[in-house]
């Protein structure tokens, strides 16, 4: 098989899979198994479309399929697909038959020599055959680019447009189909998401050469397939950096919400060797708000998506290096070294940390709720599953800003979204702001007073049932979505006797450390620990998982920001 020169693939960047879907030219592909006769249609082909056009050239069916197939992956443009008739093992209204599965806008022409043109008429009923061309075509430019030219203006009348984006073929009620869409929205990689049983789905598999057993399957922009992959081998297949680039930092900022965000924007700009470890997206909790309305400098609000993507691209300008999919498990002192040692057995050394690790949502604890996670049950706001909400009645637990926010988000997909609320209002945990853009909503209710039973359902979520904690009255309701956003809980188990941590596990630094003018036990300096520094020197903390935090995306951001500021002078005074 030949073809004009590949275009160089991108992975995972908008910007380029943009670029990339205008540049890559649409296919006219011919099969024929005759050396002689499948150079001259190609030649042929070259001469008038080339410039326009990629010409790929397969010599049998087989190796026309598979051509086919590689395209698919990538998402490339066919327009014509030009097949012998008489080709050995496959012939061409097989090759065509198949060709429709994958590429079913593409034009078919069957090349055939005159004593087959019944067969060639019986094709056009079996593969819905746009034309049989008679062998041999010369001159041309009366018997070839007339028939060529009007399946191309024919095609480009077609709703055919292919953009190179990841795809995703999933179950619809797979967790972890669920979990990968929702990684690749907040890492921003540009995804198509199909069911697995949807006929483009199933196209997709087909040419995968895969089946719907082990779901989810995702195809890079460049065609390669990975059946269930792990969050580490999908950042690394879509262009996100897994790996430090150096072994020795001025400082590792952890967590890559606001506060590491801004550390590393801080940090990298005023020329200190940062390096920003995240365990999922950059982003954290801000990530997943649908719309911040109260951060300073944006007085239309703006979606946590756009917000924190801006501040990698600083913080990346700035020089900070950033790495995901990396958890990490312990910090230790080495000497003047602090080493930040990784789930899977890496290290990196600094001379600073600054512990951004924030909170994660708690699980709800009602039966029944915990084996639905993903499948119907989601925690945090779970924002690419909105367009499946569509006409749906969702429900949401919490009475927060965050819960408050999805409810406005949701409510523009679902037929209503109910929001259940532990209290008797939303006044006591609510911005005022939330609450009356709420009222004015008309498919957004609020049960007050309510607490969930028990969720119902086998394959995922059918139904829930309520209680009202005041009349203790139940209620079983019908639904396929919960959205839960039920409090936080800083995840620092894996800080156990290195750090002092309050007794719901946040960090305490500075003057929270000292009392009754006790220095932290084992505190071996002679001065008292900064501000924000936690009970090992050198190591800061930042956000919403220090004690006693404002928690909010201001308040992270200025505290990433100070964070930097105490680590020069810690570096200057040591
Ligand atoms: C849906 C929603 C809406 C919100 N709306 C608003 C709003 O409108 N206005 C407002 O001011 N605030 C809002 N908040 C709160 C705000 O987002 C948080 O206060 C802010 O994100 C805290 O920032 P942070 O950097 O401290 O922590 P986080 O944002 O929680 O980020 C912590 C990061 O650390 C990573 N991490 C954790 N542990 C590890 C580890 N061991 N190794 C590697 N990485 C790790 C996490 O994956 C995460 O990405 C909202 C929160 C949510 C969830």
């Amino acid at each position: 098989m030949t073809a004009d020169p590949p275009v160089p693939p991108t992975r995972g960047n908008p910007a380029g899979s943009e670029a990339r879907a205008t540049e890559v030219k649409p296919a006219i592909l011919t099969g024929d198994d005759e050396p002689g006769v499948s150079r001259a249609v190609a030649r042929d082909l070259r001469r008038r479309y080339g410039k326009d056009h990629r010409i790929v050239r397969a010599e049998s069916g087989m190796q026309a399929l598979d051509a086919l197939r590689e395209m698919k992956l990538r998402g490339d443009p066919v327009a014509v697909l030009l097949a012998d008739h008489r080709m050995p093992q496959m012939d061409g209204i097989q090759f065509l038959e198949k060709a429709m599965d994958i590429y079913p806008t593409a034009r078919r022409v069957l090349l055939t020599a005159y004593a087959d043109t019944d067969a060639a008429i019986t094709a056009i009923n079996v593969v819905d055959l746009d034309y049989y061309l008679l062998k041999p075509w010369d001159p041309p430019e009366e018997k070839f680019y007339p028939i060529i030219d009007l399946q191309l203006d024919s095609w480009k009348r077609t709703d055919h447009k292919t953009v190179a984006q990841t795809k995703l073929i999933g179950h619809r009620w797979s967790a972890r189909s669920s979990e990968v869409k929702d990684f690749l929205a907040r890492n921003q990689v540009p995804y198509v998401s199909y069911l697995s049983d949807e006929v483009e789905g199933g196209r997709l598999l087909t040419a995968a050469g895969v089946d719907d057993t082990r779901l989810p399957v995702v195809i890079t922009t460049d065609g390669e397939v990975l059946v269930e992959p792990t969050d580490t081998e999908l950042a690394s297949k879509v262009g996100l950096n897994t790996t430090p680039a150096e072994d020795f930092y001025d400082i590792v900022v952890i967590g890559a919400g606001p506060a590491g965000l801004g550390a590393a924007v801080y940090g990298a700009s005023e020329g200190l060797r940062t390096v920003l470890v995240e365990r999922t997206a950059t982003g954290g909790q801000a990530g997943q708000s649908s719309r911040i309305e109260n951060y300073l400098g944006f007085p239309d609000g703006v979606s946590g998506a756009q917000l924190t993507e801006r501040a990698r691209r600083q913080a990346l300008k700035f020089g900070a290096e950033m790495i995901t999919t990396r958890d990490v498990v312990a910090v230790e002192v080495n000497g003047s070294a602090r080493t930040v040692r990784f789930a899977d057995g890496g290290s990196i050394d600094a001379h600073s940390v600054i512990l951004a690790t924030g909170v994660s949502y708690r699980q709800l604890s009602a039966p029944g709720l915990d084996e639905l996670a993903g499948r119907g049950v989601y925690y945090g706001s779970a924002l690419s599953e909105a367009p499946a909400c569509a006409n749906l009645d969702v429900y949401i637990v919490g009475g927060a800003n965050s819960a408050g926010q999805a409810a406005v988000y949701f409510s523009r997909y679902a037929r209503t979204v109910t929001m259940l609320v532990r209290g008797p209002s939303l006044a006591a945990s609510m911005s005022y702001y939330l609450i009356r853009q709420i009222d004015t909503i008309d498919n957004i209710h609020v049960r007050t007073s309510t607490e969930i039973v028990c969720g119902h359902g086998v394959q995922h979520l059918e139904g829930l049932t309520l209680r009202n904690n005041v009349s203790g009255d139940e209620e079983k309701v019908e639904t396929g979505m919960l959205f839960c956003f039920i409090g936080a809980a800083p995840r620092t188990d894996w800080l156990d006797g290195a750090t002092v941590r309050d007794k719901n596990g946040f960090v305490v630094a500075g003057p929270d450390l000292v009392s009754d003018g006790q220095r932290p036990i084992d505190w071996p300096l002679d001065r008292d620990p900064y501000h924000l520094e936690t009970s090992i020197p050198g190591v800061f903390v930042a956000g919403d998982v220090r004690a006693d935090s404002v928690k909010r995306v201001a308040s992270a951001v200025g505290e990433g920001a100070m964070a930097v500021t105490l680590v020069h002078r810690y570096l200057e005074k040591r």
